[in-house]
């Protein structure tokens, strides 16, 4: 009966709100894993799709997007969201079915946060989380994404230089929900916070270790420094493919490092490559860098891989 009622009620669950009905449907879908353990994994996320908590919205238009409002889904982005679920690592989706309480889209283009993880207690005492997406990132590729938000970090100082990022074909949304519901098993499990597997890189959770604290890679804005002129580009790049980190924003604390290096782990296993670009004003490449071929990267792809299982294998950590 809970089974029929999660599958065909999707129209109807759009116009929920309140984290009490949602809270409902975790429990409901609890239920219907214990009835039919392994089946349907995709179609219990899928009813997790509902409109925005009041709270995000707010959080939204307190960034910059004023008119922020729930997105109702075409039928078109409806098929591109079920093929990012269905691209999830068996572990982030068997969380997720556990502890998203919803996964939502917003209209506010003009918001300065992409995505939106909020965390609250649900009935059973464990964590429940809602993920909140800006729904213009359903057209984007993820080539045009990473580029349109690495941009932040630099100011147009003439040099003629630029830096653009490549994923291949990848959509924008594969990577997002992937990053976003790494924080949603870091926060279930308890991973990030306990810093020991990363303490070559981090002094404490936002706090990064020598020689990167102090470097080019410690003051970007992902870092909470000023944007940078293009110039300086080219040095940035150089000390990013002689890091271990994946991507500058992996800087941004150890909860994003850790969201950076699952969701990049998986994606290279998925064939999708990332290179990044420093190009001078004759458009020469100066800088390349392609981070999930470097092994000190790959190195730290297994740790984190291994750490989330270990972390997973804990039945207290699982509930
Ligand atoms: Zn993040």
């Amino acid at each position: 009966m809970l089974t029929l009622l999660l599958t065909a009620m999707v129209p109807a669950l759009i116009g929920m709100a309140g984290c009490d009905r949602a809270a409902a449907q975790v429990q409901a879908n609890l239920t219907q894993r214990a009835a039919d353990v392994g089946g349907g994994t995709a179609s219990a996320l899928r009813a997790r799709i509902a409109p925005p908590h009041d709270e995000t919205v707010a959080a939204y238009r307190q960034s910059g997007a004023v008119n922020a409002s729930a997105h109702q889904l075409t039928d078109r982005e409806w098929t591109l969201v079920e093929r990012a679920i269905a691209d999830l690592p068996p572990l982030h989706r068997d969380v997720l079915e556990r502890r998203l309480a919803r996964l939502s889209f917003i209209d506010a283009p003009s918001s300065a946060g992409t995505a939106l993880t909020r965390a609250y207690d649900g009935p059973d005492g464990g964590p429940l989380f809602d993920i909140t997406l800006r729904a213009d990132v359903l057209d984007k590729s993820l080539s045009e994404f990473l580029t349109e938000k690495e941009s932040m970090l630099f100011t147009d100082d003439g040099s003629g230089y630029s830096v653009r990022l490549s994923a291949g074909r990848a959509p924008a949304l594969t990577y997002l929900l992937l990053h976003e519901a790494t924080h949603v098993v870091d926060r279930t499990l308890g991973v990030s916070t306990d810093v020991r597997p990363f303490s070559a890189l981090w002094v404490d959770y936002r706090d990064l270790a020598a020689p990167y604290a102090t470097g080019p890679m410690g003051v970007t804005t992902y870092r909470r420094g000023r944007p940078i002129p293009l110039a300086e580009s080219p040095e940035l790049y150089k000390a990013l493919g002689a890091s271990p980190f994946v991507s500058l924003y992996a800087t941004a604390s150890a909860g994003e490092d850790l969201a950076e290096l699952a969701a990049w782990s998986h994606l290279g296993r998925l064939h999708i490559p990332l290179t990044v670009e420093v190009r001078d004003a004759t458009g020469r490449a100066i800088v390349t860098v392609e981070p999930l071929r470097s092994p000190a990267v790959q190195a730290r792809f297994a740790v984190a891989d291994a750490v989330l299982a270990r972390a997973a294998a804990k039945p207290s950590q699982t509930p």
